[in-house]
């Protein structure tokens, strides 16, 4: 029997929607309106088009935008003033540097630059830390949309044995832990993992996070599982290209139980949840209680 399809796009708008909704009552009922300064250094077709898409999902959930664009050639030190200038800022509630920067700026000093407290892709390294120790905190956008995709799928993911392919910071290593705050038995693979095949076999819920077109084999996959695919990949096809996952979805759509698309499924979340992450820094920074989205 084939797989149910997670439409990660309708459940995105659903989580959209509710923002948006809580975002509204905020402003009426406290004259709160969450600030997201998203960052765009150069000229990136792809971060330009990330940008883009986030602008609007912030206006739409009523949101205020505060977008800054420098040009390719800023240093550091310029782009470190600016974030500065955000923590300092009672208007803003969350920043995003868009990532990958020009080569003249380091990353990490980018990401240590910025307030905790607004740190609404979750990879300030107290952030990290807060995770890792099960505190409060704000976690990384695309494992928070994997942990609420799987669970349409299992309303508890508690016992349950999950393997995560990838760790890197922005997705692997933080989905682990949410996995282990929800109290799944958790597997993390990487590039140097032996039989990666006998491991995945073993998982209640798979998620691959590797960038390699369609890695992850029909073969690999226990019969009902759920299929996280984080995987973005533009393959060549003809004359053209599309994007594929690192799951060869062909296959595991007819051994898995539930399984993600790709495009739309992982994809549409991460917005999604930045929206969440945002509405929650607003609330945390007004001394408000947690939004209930
Ligand atoms: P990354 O390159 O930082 O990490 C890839 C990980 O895969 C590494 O930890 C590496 O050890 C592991 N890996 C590589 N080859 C492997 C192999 N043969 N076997 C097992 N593990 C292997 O990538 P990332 O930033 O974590 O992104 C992973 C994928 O997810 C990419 O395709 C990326 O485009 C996509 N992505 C999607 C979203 C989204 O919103 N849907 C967000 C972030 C990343």
């Amino acid at each position: 029997m084939a797989a149910r399809i997670i439409d990660g796009k309708a459940i995105a708008a659903e989580l959209r929607a509710a923002v948006g909704a809580e975002t509204r009552r905020l402003a009426a009922e406290r004259g709160l309106v969450p600030g997201l300064a998203v960052v765009l250094v150069g000229d990136n077709p792809a971060s330009k088009a990330y940008v883009g898409s986030k602008s609007r999902a912030v206006v739409e959930a009523g949101m205020r935008p505060l977008d800054h664009h420098l040009p390719a050639d800023t240093s550091e030190d310029a782009l470190i003033a600016l974030v500065r200038k955000l923590n300092a800022d009672p208007a803003v509630h969350g920043i995003l540097v868009q990532l990958p920067l020009p080569p003249q700026i380091d990353a990490s000093r980018i990401i240590a630059s910025v307030d905790p407290d607004k740190d609404v892709d979750g990879f300030h390294p107290l952030n990290a830390g807060r995770l890792a120790s099960g505190l409060p905190g704000l976690a990384p956008c695309t494992p928070l949309g994997c942990i609420k995709l799987a669970k349409t799928v299992h309303a508890s993911l508690a016992g349950l044995e999950a393997i995560v392919i990838g760790r890197s910071n922005i997705v692997g290593k933080p989905l682990a832990q949410l996995l282990l705050a929800e109290n799944a038995t958790v597997t993390i693979a990487h590039s140097r993992t032996r039989d990666l095949p006998a491991l995945c076999r073993r998982a209640d819920l798979l998620f691959a996070a590797i960038g390699r077109p369609e890695m992850v084999r029909g073969d690999w996959i226990k019969p009902g599982a759920a299929v996280i695919d984080v995987g973005i990949n533009r393959v060549a096809d003809g004359g053209k290209s599309r994007i594929v996952g690192d799951v060869c979805f062909a296959e595991a759509v007819t051994v898995a139980g539930a399984i993600t698309p790709v495009p739309g499924g992982v994809g549409p979340m991460t917005i999604a949840c930045l929206l969440v992450n945002t509405l929650r820094a607003a609330c945390a920074q007004a001394g408000l209680a947690a939004p209930g989205v």
